[in-house]
């Protein structure tokens, strides 16, 4: 007997068709003799749907009125699959994140998780009820106020949970069969990774591969949960997410680890370039400064060799699109303090992203990668790197070349048909 923690995504849960589908899945587990904690996120594009009306009614709506809204999508599906396994006769009990015991801090609409008191659900455990959780939400510690964790959170919820009871397993299911070589809708021969480390996953996350949440993975991280990301919409096994090193096959070694796990794409950043900074020390502090007190995460930077004649610099920066104008209006406001000459603003660029710990101890990785963007006529305009990860960007409109021209090159097209998406969303 095990110990399960299941989350299912918008679109495992979409219509009511969807959810009797779910609560079959989860009837069974349960007959098998598993105890079964269930997270749920809101049915298909039940959050967009809320978000607009929200923008409706006013151009900046409160963000902890904005809360309370939205974590309504989860409540309703957390209500409606418990009464759909109650039907199959199994008994299910749902909670809102409150009721389950997740605290958060009181950063509404990003709110970290800082502890899962999980009284409520081991309570239902042990009445033989699976215990149906709403995702993406919790409570703060003293005011009692609603809040949510940031889009995709329902995937943070079920991690927390795990850790919190100790689960065996933390299965995320989704609508495509597991972690891709590359998104499947963008590279249809992509591939399946069967085992990915915590440290691959994360920077897989990080450049934007949206199957699981760069919190997710961190909270995975820290607290040593395995993950297994799958389908519930086939009964394959997905991939797994841990560090526990590969059980070696009858007769064979383990298993050496591919140099590459995967490339991932963003298409959420801008670029914001700082023309005629004086190149002098303390410039580019005080630009950074100026971007982190308007509360903006910066990622990529470059600075470019300053003319002689003048002494003066241009010093790039990515930033998430929608931070881009608050970035803006703060450099804007310190232009003749720092004496730079102006502000030039793109958000038509892609970032691609080659992720694998094998390219630590093997050289010319981004030789390769250089080398299969020039064969497809991409340019390259910003470069960064970290021990495992190789980023550049690229006009937006080319990404989608430059992502199956760098898989192609590496090796990692599948030769085994095409990686199925199953709900389309990607929830
Ligand atoms: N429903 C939330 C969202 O759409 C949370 C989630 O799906 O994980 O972002
Ligand atoms: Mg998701």
């Amino acid at each position: 007997m095990a110990l399960i923690v299941q989350k299912y995504g918008g679109s495992s849960v979409a219509d009511a068709t969807a959810i009797k589908r779910v609560a079959h899945r989860i009837a069974e587990a349960k007959r098998a003799g598993d105890d079964v904690v269930v997270v749920v996120s809101a049915m298909g594009d039940t959050t967009d749907e809320l978000l607009d009306l929200a923008n409706q009614v006013s151009p900046k709506p409160p963000s902890r009125e904005m809360d309370i809204l939205l974590t309504a999508g989860e409540r309703i599906s957390m209500a409606l699959l418990a009464m759909a396994i109650a039907n199959l006769g199994v008994e299910a009990q749902a909670f809102t994140g409150q009721q389950a015991g997740v605290i958060t801090d009181d950063a509404h609409g990003k709110a970290r998780i800082i502890d899962v008191k999980a009284g409520r659900i081991h309570q239902a455990l042990d009445e033989g009820a699976v215990a149906i959780v709403a995702g993406f939400q919790g409570v703060t510690e003293h005011t009692n106020d609603v809040t949510t964790l940031g889009r995709g959170g329902s995937d943070t919820t079920a991690v927390a949970i795990a850790a919190a009871i100790d689960a065996d397993v933390c299965e995320i299911y989704t609508d495509v069969d597991g972690v891709f070589t590359a998104d499947p809708r963008i590279v249809p021969t992509a591939r399946k990774i069967a085992r990915i480390t915590y440290e691959e996953m994360l920077d897989m996350a990080a450049s934007g591969a949206k199957v699981l949440g760069l919190r997710c993975v961190e909270y995975g991280r820290r607290h040593g949960v395995r993950i297994h990301v799958r389908s519930s919409f086939s009964g394959h096994t997905g991939t797994l997410v841990t560090d526990e090193p590969q059980p070696a096959l009858e007769g064979e070694g383990t298993m050496e680890q591919p140099i590459i796990a995967g490339v991932a794409h963003d298409r959420s950043e801008a670029k914001i370039t700082v023309v005629g900074v004086p190149d002098v020390p303390g410039t580019a502090a005080q630009i950074f400064e100026t971007v982190a007190a308007s509360g903006v995460n910066i990622d990529m930077i470059v600075q470019n060799v300053s003319a002689a004649q003048t002494g003066l610099t241009d010093i790039s920066f990515t930033l998430p699109a929608a931070d881009g104008q608050r970035a803006i209006a703060a450099l804007d406001a310190v232009r003749g303090a720092i004496g730079f000459a102006s502000l030039q603003y793109d958000d038509t660029i892609g970032k691609l992203s080659l992720v694998g710990a094998g390219m630590k101890s093997h050289p010319g990785v981004s030789a390769r990668l250089f080398g299969a963007l020039r064969d497809a006529g991409i340019n390259i305009e910003m470069i960064s790197t970290s021990e495992i990860r190789v980023s550049v960007v690229t006009r937006a409109d080319q990404l989608d070349d430059a992502v199956r021209a760098v898989h192609t090159a590496f090796g990692l097209d599948s030769t085994e048909g095409e990686a199925v998406v199953y709900g389309g969303t990607g929830r």
